[in-house]
């Protein structure tokens, strides 16, 4: 995006790829489908150590900009849920929508070029193994620290410390949580059920499908709380949003016992989870306050990962390039001029849903328009 809006302003602009192919964070996302943009993207979408910095990219890149990039390209997309825009055909649309952009605006693509080192005279020097290249300003859009098979590394933060810039500590984020040994034990056979929770930790709560996986918990509501997650702080988790499940023992006809109780449960959450946690957390007795306990824990079910999966499967890396090295308005670092960071390698982190796209045009815009 960054050299398509260079180039459109009569740049000569050259791409640097250490890839044998563009965008390969594109092709694998969104299950194939790249979710690219939420109709919805605002600022608390992100996670950020100053969360106005996205503010302004934000807003002079927004969704119904790049919304029009993909009609004009004539790509058929659809809204999937929350506002999430995803490909009716594949991701492939997207990369080549955005390769076509590239070629038009006579961007140079290097392929297969990885760079090892970045030199600074009076301009930048940047060096891969048999070629260099030479120009007055340089953006570092080398991403995050996810999936490393794919090629992820951290060369983003190690050229951001050679310029002495500050870098907030890296974490994986969008990453589904592992469970203590006695959790796994009594639910991670039940790997592949799912339900509608309310997942909450540090101020922020997320009302998505949460799900069970053989390791611990994944789901939209658990990678979108994993974010703001903490090692050694519980996450609480809402079992029955909106429902009150001791509600029919207010009738006295209705009798105190546990199978009229899991047969409330059942109304709410699949058979096997309501009957597997009422294992667990049967009430200790049948008084009002025993059920008043039962119906609070129902709600606020605390669980304590021992972590996450890691880069391995975070769909994003949290921390970065700390904002206050650069201009929101355009990337640029105050102390180096000349020298950019945009997208995923900056610290500003979307949520779940097409947000961390929608951040890499946006900053990628406003740098390539300020070159
Ligand atoms: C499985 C998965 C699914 C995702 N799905 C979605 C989704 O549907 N919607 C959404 O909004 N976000 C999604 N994301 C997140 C999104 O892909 C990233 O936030 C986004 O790609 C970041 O863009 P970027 O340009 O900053 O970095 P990247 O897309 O990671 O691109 C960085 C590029 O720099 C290259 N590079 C790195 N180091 C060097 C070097 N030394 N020399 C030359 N080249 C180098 C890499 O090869 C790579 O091509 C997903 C992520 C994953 C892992």
């Amino acid at each position: 995006m960054c050299a398509i809006e260079a180039g459109k302003s009569g740049r000569r602009v050259a791409v640097l790829e250490h890839a044998d192919r563009l965008g390969k964070k594109i092709l694998i996302s969104g299950g194939g489908r790249c979710n690219f943009t939420n109709l919805h993207c605002q600022p608390e979408n992100f996670l950020s150590s100053n969360p106005h910095f996205a503010k302004s990219a934000l807003t002079r890149y927004s969704p119904q900009d790049f919304i029009a990039l993909v009609e004009k390209h004539g790509i058929p997309y659809h809204e999937k849920t929350l506002g999430q825009l995803f490909c009716d055909r594949s991701a492939r649309d997207i990369l080549g929508m955005l390769e076509d952009e590239c070629q038009h605006a006579g961007v140079s693509i290097f392929l297969n070029t990885k760079i090892q080192q970045v030199e600074r005279t009076r301009e930048f020097v940047a060096i891969a193994t048999n070629a260099k290249f030479r120009a007055d300003a340089l953006v570092v859009a080398t991403g995050g620290l996810s999936i490393p098979k794919i090629g992820a590394t951290a060369f983003g933060y190690d050229l951001a410390r050679q310029f002495g810039l500050a870098i907030r500590d890296p974490w994986p984020g969008l990453a589904p949580l592992i469970l203590s040994q006695e959790d796994c034990c009594r639910y991670c056979n039940l790997a592949g059920v799912s339900a509608e929770v309310i997942a909450s930790c540090n101020g922020q709560q997320f009302r998505e499908k949460m799900l069970i996986t053989h390791r611990g918990l994944s789901g939209p509501a658990i990678l979108q709380i994993s974010s703001y997650w903490k090692q050694s702080q519980p996450i609480l988790i809402d079992l029955a949003p909106g429902s009150e499940v001791t509600a029919a023992f207010r009738d006295s006809k209705t009798s105190r016992n546990l199978s009229t109780l899991r047969a409330e449960l059942r109304k709410v959450l699949p058979q096997r989870l309501a009957d597997r946690w009422l294992d667990a957390h049967a009430p200790t007795s049948w008084t009002n306050p025993a059920l008043a306990e039962m119906e609070k824990q129902v709600h606020a079910w605390p669980i304590a990962p021992t972590g996450t999966e890691g880069y391995e499967k975070a769909e994003v890396t949290a921390g970065g390039v700390d904002t206050n090295e650069l201009s929101a308005k355009t990337m640029e670092t105050s102390k180096i001029p000349g020298l950019f960071f945009i997208g995923e390698v900056v610290d500003v982190t979307g949520h779940l849903g097409g947000f961390n796209f929608q951040w890499a045009w946006a900053s990628g815009a406003a740098a390539g328009r300020a070159l």
